[in-house]
């Protein structure tokens, strides 16, 4: 047993509860990871004001990363002392759709989802000796963390922790929407509708991928000149994106379009402009009752949808390429980090990106507050 600050979500609504937990030592085919950093993500949010059903009390915090502390009996592929970005979709490899290549919907992950354990249904966390959910299968706003080992990636020591905790999700979903979702073809033209920390990535991933202009799309004019920073080519007002995606491809409209706002306006948006044959990734989410209008003709002409959640991630093929590509300088993590706090803090940090403030929060933890 050690034991652990972390932030517990009680009752939905209501701050997270800064408390001390105990945490089971690594069994069989896990590790304990001492967290150094963890984002705060939309869907944490949406846990904490109740869209999102977890089971309570939880721990949640699903982008971050940290060192090995310990590893479980059987785990021959990991050490102590190793820098890693953890994953939120572990996989079995063997049911039918991780043989259809998409982990992202293994019968074991999403049918041990709701319960919110590792998938042998047994607690790692304890607060007064009462089992505590675990987020995503990983509970990252706590100082330690038991996850399974294949959910801890590792990565290049040199990258600092901040920047590798957004790989884990946000970084992870953009890029991989860009470079393992759409096929985006040198010289194409993007729109990446949507300018928070999925987007961005977005758009460093159509740069990534060699698209020839990325139009990046949102009302915020700090992060239309966030996008310009890391390499959209225009960045342009929601109001005149249909415009600007014609005017920019002789009237066709863009070869791919990236949604990353998650508002019924955008997924019509991406369906107005993007051209015929063309293709449209969805990341965002609404809520899970909404119906969302578009306009039919918009639909026709061959064009083709695709929704992601996790951007085709293979955690352990992307990890470690994207954590690469950032220390060679193709990709411009750092920038998207808004704000570093606490763990005390954290309830201020969810309410600045409710209030859309922030690109990304990361909890540094050890971090004065
Ligand atoms: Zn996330
Ligand atoms: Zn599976």
């Amino acid at each position: 047993m050690i034991r652990a600050r972390a932030a517990i979500l009680r009752r939905t609504g209501a701050p997270l509860s800064q408390e001390t937990i105990a945490l089971a030592d690594p069994g069989p085919g896990d590790v304990l990871v001492h967290i150094r950093a963890a984002g705060l993500c939309h869907t944490d949010l949406e846990a904490i004001e109740g869209q999102l059903a977890v089971p309570l009390p939880a721990i949640l915090g699903h982008e971050a990363a940290g060192e090995i502390a310990a590893i479980g009996p059987g785990v021959t592929d990991r050490a102590v002392g190793e820098h890693v970005v953890l994953s939120w979709n572990p996989h079995c490899g063997q049911c039918f759709y991780c043989d259809q290549d998409q982990p992202i919907l293994c019968a074991r992950y999403l049918g041990n989802a709701a319960a919110s354990y590792h998938f042998d249904g047994a607690p790692r966390f304890f607060c007064d000796e009462l089992p505590v959910h675990q987020l995503m299968y990983l509970g990252a706003f706590a100082e330690y963390c038991v996850v399974q080992a294949a959910c801890a990636i590792p990565i290049p020591r040199a990258l600092p922790f901040d920047q590798a905790a957004l790989i884990g999700c946000g970084v992870m979903t953009g890029v991989g929407a860009a470079t393992r979702i759409a096929a985006l073809r040198w010289g194409a033209t993007a729109m990446v509708i949507g300018c928070g920390a999925v987007g961005l990535s977005a758009v460093q991933g159509c740069r990534l991928a060699g698209a020839g202009r990325i139009l990046a799309v949102d009302p915020n004019p700090a992060r239309r000149a966030l996008a310009l920073r890391l390499g959209a080519t225009e960045a342009v007002d929601p109001a005149d994106a249909v415009a600007v995606a014609r005017a920019a491809t002789d009237g066709r409209g863009a070869d791919v379009v990236i949604e990353a706002a998650g508002a019924p306006a955008a997924f019509a948006l991406s369906l107005e402009a993007v051209r015929p044959g063309g293709e449209v990734v969805w990341l965002g989410k609404t809520a899970i009752g909404a119906e969302v209008p578009f306009r039919w003709g918009s639909l026709m002409q061959e064009k083709r949808i695709t929704r992601s959640s996790y951007g085709g991630a293979r955690p352990a093929r992307d990890f470690p390429l994207i954590a690469q590509a950032a220390l060679d300088g193709k990709l411009d993590l750092a920038a998207m980090i808004s704000a570093r706090l606490g763990l005390a803090e954290i309830d201020s940090g969810f309410a600045a990106l409710k209030r859309g403030e922030t690109v990304r929060g990361v909890v540094i933890f050890g971090h004065a507050a």
